[in-house]
């Protein structure tokens, strides 16, 4: 077996640059610095599984022990794991590395004949759509200018090439900058142009000195450059002693390879269909300014047809297996990827019936209707009626609450109305709450506090707190990314069906492509933009009931769940335990729900402590 992973977790230098940067840097054909780590002789000391088991490690294990041996031998177990891939019958790996050709390619994977089990596979649409995506940063585009004018000067006997490099791209960017670009919606700060198929954008390219024939000369000068790199790389490779011969950087090469690929593309009867351009204005991570956010242009080639990527994927290997405890609605794999699925397992919960609530909610306490949709959700009426449904839950559930939101403005909305009126202090008088802050990165504390919240308050209130509240948005996150078991969620709220915003240039386009290209099989935009929505609240409730013996009560909120149309598109396990009774006191009811699991619960320890008691 072999665990292939990012240089993140194994690359074994010190300091905390990012270590693919460092790596590419170091293995730099034309700079010819090198790590001490990998050569020739470090190569094989931990590359084998013969090597491995004279180093006790006789049976499966984790990257952690690969790394630990590597530091004892000093032999670099990121190309370990590479290595070990040529004795290895199962390979682990990221799933993005099979279905992203250019890491399946610098990893050397071959996929022909092997059985593909790809797990959590709930994103594999989008994923094989951005992955086949295109987006040329501005910031990016200026590097290899400002690089091609250098090796101008320093190639002066043969700069024709960066020449034609450089002017290429001056041209490009100006094309970039002078397009004119409307805000996405009103609640965003993201900017972009019209869509626009491959033959609009090469009449755009035409105008702009960046047509067929610039564009046919630009690609053979990539070509070149390419070539001079590839051949110093050798070079280098066979005699370390030589001077480095000026040619472009990996990334420069990486970025020359992707941009001629965008004009094949783009230039392509058969592929410019399935892709439309645009251009972009956000802010986006500055990775050498610290990971500080700048605001800049981006050329974007989006893939509408994720089957581009995973059929070629999906022909090569002998069989895949998509797996997740959140596929449903499965209707679109098949039509979006491009690929049969014959044989399809829609499996029970392991988790007995008994043991979930789970409800549709279309009014709330005093009767309003609640209707999550954009106008409602702006209504004061709705938001105090919704303030007044988390009030109840919360007094009668114990410990960890989620409540999820379509988005963050919309969750924010609910909360300024909350802390108006007495809900938000009522709610704080009962539970602690938290919120979902906007980027990963910053959601580390928040979840810390959270998980002390539910263990200090698991034998019962503290100073009346029962638990905690996570208010947190459908697919950040805390919605797809972790796991809460036991009184870590004991009730979800999901407030909503999150639709994309359909106003969005990209969801808009990719709506209209599938309406389009009903001779390709595709769903209709309308289809497929609401199975995209129930993936995601799934994704959502799948949070709440995590393994045998855990219990919990899901509440879907929004009149609309209540309705035959979207009732279809929920999970067989939800479906299976769905309480459907027109007349309910929603309070009376989990209150005895949540007394009888307490009970139960509180039984079941009892019984293990006499067992224990009574063992010999
Ligand atoms: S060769 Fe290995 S140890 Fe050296 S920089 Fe690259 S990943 Fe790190």
């Amino acid at each position: 077996m072999t665990i292939l992973s990012s240089r993140e977790f194994t690359c074994i230098q010190g300091g905390d640059q990012n270590k693919t940067e460092l790596c590419t840097k170091l293995l730099d054909p034309t700079k010819g610095q090198g790590c001490r780590y990998f050569n020739e002789k470090t190569r094989t000391r931990i590359s084998t599984n013969w090597a491995l088991h004279g180093l006790g490690i006789n049976g499966p294990w984790d990257i952690e022990d690969l790394v630990k041996v590597g530091k004892q031998e000093a032999a670099c177990p990121y190309f370990a794991a590479r290595d070990l891939m040529m004795e290895a019958e199962i390979i682990f790996c990221p799933y993005n590395y099979l279905v992203d050709r250019n890491i399946r390619e610098s990893m050397q994977i071959n996929l022909q004949g092997d059985i593909v089990i790809l797990d959590e596979a709930h994103n594999i649409e989008e994923m094989s759509r951005d992955v086949g995506s295109l987006y040329f940063r501005v910031d990016k585009i200026l590097e290899v200018i400002a690089e091609s004018k250098l090796l101008c000067i320093r190639r002066k006997e043969d700069n024709a090439t960066y020449k034609i490099i450089q002017t290429y791209l001056e041209n490009l960017v100006e094309f970039i900058q002078v397009n004119n670009l409307n805000t996405v919606d009103k609640f965003s700060e993201t900017c972009s142009s019209d869509f626009w198929t491959g033959v609009q954008l090469c009449e755009l390219f035409n105008i702009h000195s960046l047509g067929k024939g610039t564009a046919k000369t630009f690609e053979k000068a990539a070509s070149e450059a390419i070539m001079d790199f590839n051949k110093a790389k050798e070079e280098m490779s066979r005699n370390q002693d030589i001077e480095p011969f000026p040619v472009i950087t990996p990334l420069t090469k990486r970025f020359l390879e992707d941009f001629t690929l965008a004009l094949q593309v783009m230039a392509s009867e058969k592929l410019a269909n399935d892709y439309r351009a645009c251009i972009v204005e956000a802010y986006v991570k500055d990775f050498s300014q610290g990971y500080a956010e700048k605001r800049l242009r981006t050329l974007q080639m989006l893939c509408m047809n994720p089957a581009v990527i995973f059929a070629p994927l999906a022909n090569a290997a002998r069989s895949v297996v998509l797996a997740s405890g959140t596929l449903s609605p499965t209707s679109s794999f098949q039509s979006e990827l491009g690929t049969a699925f014959p044989h399809k397992l829609d499996a029970n919960h392991v988790v007995p019936k008994e043991n979930v609530y789970i409800r549709g909610i279309g009014c709330g306490p005093t009767g309003v209707q609640l209707k999550a949709n954009y106008a409602n959700v702006n209504s004061l009426s709705f938001q105090d009626e919704l303030g007044r449904l988390v009030l109840d839950v919360c007094k009668v559930v114990p410990h960890g609450i989620l409540c999820f939101f379509s988005s963050y403005s919309m969750m924010q909305k609910q909360i300024d109305r909350w802390k108006l009126n007495s809900t938000w202090a009522r709610l704080e008088g009962m539970k602690h709450v938290l919120q979902e802050p906007r980027g990963s990165s910053n959601l580390e504390p928040v979840m810390q506090k959270y998980r002390e919240i539910i263990k200090s308050t698991s034998e019962g209130p503290q100073d009346g707190i029962t638990g905690a509240l996570l208010l947190a948005v459908f697919r950040g996150k805390v919605a797809e990314g972790i796991d809460f078991s036991d009184n870590e969620a004991r009730c979800v709220m999901a407030v909503g069906i999150p639709y994309a915003v359909r106003k969005d240039p990209s969801v808009d386009t990719k709506f209209t492509y599938n309406d389009m290209n009903q001779l390709k099989g595709l769903l209709k935009g309308g289809e497929w933009y609401a199975v995209q929505a129930f993936r995601a609240l799934n994704q959502a409730l799948g949070r709440c009931v995590r393994h045998r013996n855990d219990w919990g009560a899901v509440l879907l909120i929004d009149q609309r769940f209540t309705e035959k149309s979207s009732y279809n598109y929920l999970p067989k396990w939800v479906k299976t335990m769905w309480r459907d009774s027109a007349r309910y006191n929603l309070t009376w009811e989990l209150e005895q729900f949540v007394a009888r699991h307490v009970e139960r619960t509180k039984n079941e320890k009892s019984d293990s402590v006499d067992q224990k008691v009574l063992a010999p």
